[in-house]
């Protein structure tokens, strides 16, 4: 685009444009529309459980009884998607509860996909919160410390993800950053007959402070160390080009930029460059900051919120995974 093409003040007047809503809304070059959201959702296991997270005002553990009313609620509002978290009762060296049949994300999908054959249903395909040391992968000591080992990780993520594809899931969506999962994962879900279900990677993800509330809610903290072996550093731009290339070489259907706020110089490249459908989550601290900022009464959450995604929009995300769906879904509905 050439700015020779703008006109000159006075027979240009942007300000013509902006007169009114309507004008505004006619001229508006992005939009936000419930159907580009994605509600994340944690289940644990239990009865009429609703464990609160602090660190995350108005989000919550859910156990199966209660994540269906939580997931009706989401898309009644017109929220077409969740994004399926577990937390296990157990946890291993081996991430058993990840690829388990009757694991709490498998009974979850199949929950849901029956009360709701309409909701779209993504399921977060990673062995932290199963792994009893709370790593993304399969650690081994070694005489340098510790290393998460790559490629012996593979076989269980791949696992872990036929695993929600046999329960149900629209969508396969993994996190872990090892090197080659979404090929493993392609091929795993192509070789037990789930050709048709859709892989959502998590790309271009990067080793964030912007995670710490998450922690708490996805219980998933690790024990020693931290995930900067392989999620990507803040610093690298061309690298997550690279990272998001190599991903759809192997089979993404979707690619994702996690955070979303801090990083719309990311979501815009990976539009621009590939042209693939994008997502953009914004993760746990970008929703606490609103709520915390909201609740001493210095910004206003809406419009906060509403400004934030539409930034996200307007970088190239087509895709919004935020925990503030429902409510989004209410106030665009309201406009
Ligand atoms: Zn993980």
């Amino acid at each position: 685009m050439s700015f020779k093409l703008t006109g000159a003040f006075p027979s240009f007047r942007p300000r013509r444009l902006r007169k009114s809503a309507a004008l505004r809304a006619l001229v508006a070059e992005t939009r936000l529309h419930p159907s580009q959201l994605v509600l994340p959702l944690f289940v644990r296991f239990g009865r009429r459980v609703r464990k609160p997270i602090s660190t995350m005002p108005g989000v919550f553990q859910l156990s199966l009884d209660e994540i269906v009313k939580d997931a009706a609620k989401a898309f009644e509002a017109g929220v077409p998607a969740v994004l399926l978290f577990g937390i296990p009762d157990r946890k291993d060296e081996r991430a058993s509860g990840a690829y388990a049949k009757n694991g709490i994300v498998q009974q979850a999908v199949r929950l849901l996909k029956k009360e709701l054959p309409e909701l779209l249903v993504i399921t977060d395909v990673c062995l932290c919160e199963y792994m009893s040391h709370g790593h993304c992968g399969i650690v081994q000591l070694n005489a340098h410390g510790d290393s998460i080992l790559n490629d012996p990780s593979l076989k269980l993520l791949a696992r872990t993800a036929a695993s929600h594809a046999e329960a149900g899931a629209d969508i396969v969506a993994p996190s872990d950053m090892m090197d080659g999962r979404v090929r493993a994962i392609r091929a795993e879900l192509d070789g037990s007959g789930f050709e048709e279900i859709a892989v959502m990677s998590y790309a271009a993800k990067f080793a964030s402070a912007y995670y710490g509330p998450f922690r708490e809610a996805a219980e998933s903290a690790p024990k020693f160390g931290d995930r900067r072996s392989y999620q990507m550093d803040a610093a690298n731009a061309n690298e997550a080009l690279r990272e998001v290339a190599l991903d759809i070489a192997e089979g993404a259907d979707i690619v994702m930029v996690k955070p979303a706020l801090a990083y719309l110089d990311i979501i815009h490249r990976v539009k621009t460059e590939f042209g693939y459908p994008t997502a953009a989550y914004a993760v746990s601290a970008e929703y606490s900051m609103i709520k915390a900022a909201a609740a001493n009464g210095w910004v206003d959450e809406r419009a906060v919120t509403l400004e934030s995604l539409l930034a996200m929009r307007r970088a190239g995300a087509d895709i919004l995974i935020t925990y503030s769906a429902v409510d989004v879904a209410k106030w665009l509905r309201e406009t």
